[in-house]
């Protein structure tokens, strides 16, 4: 492949990543009260935003952590905040949570969905920046990541009329490029049509698919449909995975060392084993060894 693209990739900065994974252990359980659940996206019953969640310990610890999938409870494994929930609390609120202050919680729930916009989109520039595509869209990555890092520390009060869409179509217009221009140092099938399957709500629908004939190196198969589909050792290197549904995608064995804009959640979500190929900053799920 491209020497422009993954030469360093195992040899990256842990610390870049450091504050940009979920610690619930600092958080006030946000995302299980601000957030609603919805049968249709993997929890048993429907939940209202801003209420608690029954699971919810009063000291904000999940009491039914070790068994979220055989409790019915996949959304909460395929959430991820990126960090977002110890941003709010610890710094956003410093430490005061809204049981404490419960004049505050609509507001800092409010909050929590921004910051997790943040977040999200600190995640990704992130990738992209270490794929060092070319040093002047490098440098315009590394900008706006100073940029977005910045907002993460204003007061609740201007994190609430953050003019947020700009920054996400800065981001958007960067990750795009960044996929265009590793996605072609993959060598493609010319004759795969995989992306002129139909599609569901405009994500490309791969449900249940079986895609391991398939060479999906370099395929930009962001936002598809991949529920159950079966990718075992399956070369996923320089497919652009971003908001990619793998919930119950079977990777046992696929590499996904250079898939781009993966995140943990989706890999938590899905079936692999120790034989599963990930980048260097995603965990393996302990899931996946038993
Ligand atoms: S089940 Fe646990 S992780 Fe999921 S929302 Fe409820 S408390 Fe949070």
């Amino acid at each position: 492949m491209s020497d422009m693209t993954w030469k360093n990739r195992d040899k990256f900065d842990t610390r870049l990543y450091e504050n940009l994974k979920n610690d619930c252990q600092k958080c006030f359980g946000l995302c299980c009260v601000a957030l609603y659940f919805s049968t249709s996206e993997g929890f048993p019953t429907d939940k209202e935003a801003g209420k608690p969640c029954i699971n919810l310990h009063h000291n904000f610890s999940c009491t039914i952590h070790n068994s979220l999938i055989e409790k019915g409870l996949k959304g909460c494994v395929a959430y991820d905040c990126f960090g977002a929930g110890q941003k709010a609390a610890q710094v956003t609120y410093n430490g005061k949570d809204w049981q404490e202050a419960p004049d505050s919680a609509r507001q800092m729930f409010e909050v929590f969905s921004i910051m997790r916009q943040l977040h999200e989109m600190l995640w990704y520039l992130t990738e992209a920046v270490l794929i060092k595509v070319n040093s002047a869209m490098q440098e315009d990555i590394a900008c706006l990541i100073r940029e977005i890092e910045g907002l993460t520390y204003l007061n609740a009060d201007a994190l609430i009329v953050l003019e947020i869409d700009s920054y996400r179509e800065k981001a958007n217009d960067l990750l795009k490029k960044v996929s265009k221009l590793v996605r072609i140092k993959f060598p493609r099938d010319q004759k795969n049509t995989i992306n002129c399957k139909k599609t569901i709500a405009g994500r490309l629908n791969l449900i249940g698919e079986d895609l391991r004939k398939i060479n999906l190196m370099g395929e930009d198969l962001a936002g598809a449909l991949l529920i159950a589909a079966d990718l075992r050792e399956s070369d996923l290197r320089g497919t652009n995975l971003i908001g990619a549904d793998l919930r119950d995608a079977d990777i046992r064995g696929a590499n996904l060392t250079e898939s781009l804009f993966i995140t943990q959640a989706q890999v938590n979500t899905a079936k692999g084993d120790p034989n599963t190929r990930l980048p260097a900053w995603i965990d393996y799920p302990k899931a996946w060894y038993k």
